[in-house]
């Protein structure tokens, strides 16, 4: 009788839930963009120089809009599950808010609104 010791991936499995898209950008390379769930919040971040510096970025909005224009990673079915981990999130209010303000706001209630999601997605 052999015992079958368990593949190390099993407890990858149990961590936080995470998905990742590729977004093609300006940049030759595409963008990759992160979504990890841990309760009820949301950490949303993007490889593009943006992202990178923690700021709003349009990748990002894309793909919580349900846009999969730009997804090159074939997997735009997860865009779904994406917006069912929004939902409840500072980030879902975040975003409302910035949609709102980018349809007609002026210009510093826009920017108002980016920084406030920059941050809902960051923390
Ligand atoms: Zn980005």
């Amino acid at each position: 009788m052999s015992l079958v010791l368990k593949p190390p991936q099993t407890e990858r499995s149990i961590a936080v839930p995470e998905i990742n898209f590729m977004v093609k950008g300006s940049a030759a390379d595409p963008y990759e963009v992160t979504f990890l769930k841990s309760d009820d919040n949301l950490l949303v971040f993007c490889t593009c120089p943006a992202g990178e510096n923690r700021r709003h970025c349009k990748h990002r909005v894309a793909i919580m809009n349900g846009s999969s224009q730009n997804v090159v990673s074939g997997n735009s079915d997860d865009i779904a599950t994406v917006q069912t981990w929004l939902t409840g999130t500072d980030v879902e209010t975040a975003l409302r808010e910035f949609n709102s303000a980018a349809g007609g706001g002026d210009a510093k209630t826009l920017t108002a609104a980016k920084s406030k999601l920059a941050r809902a997605m960051n923390d």
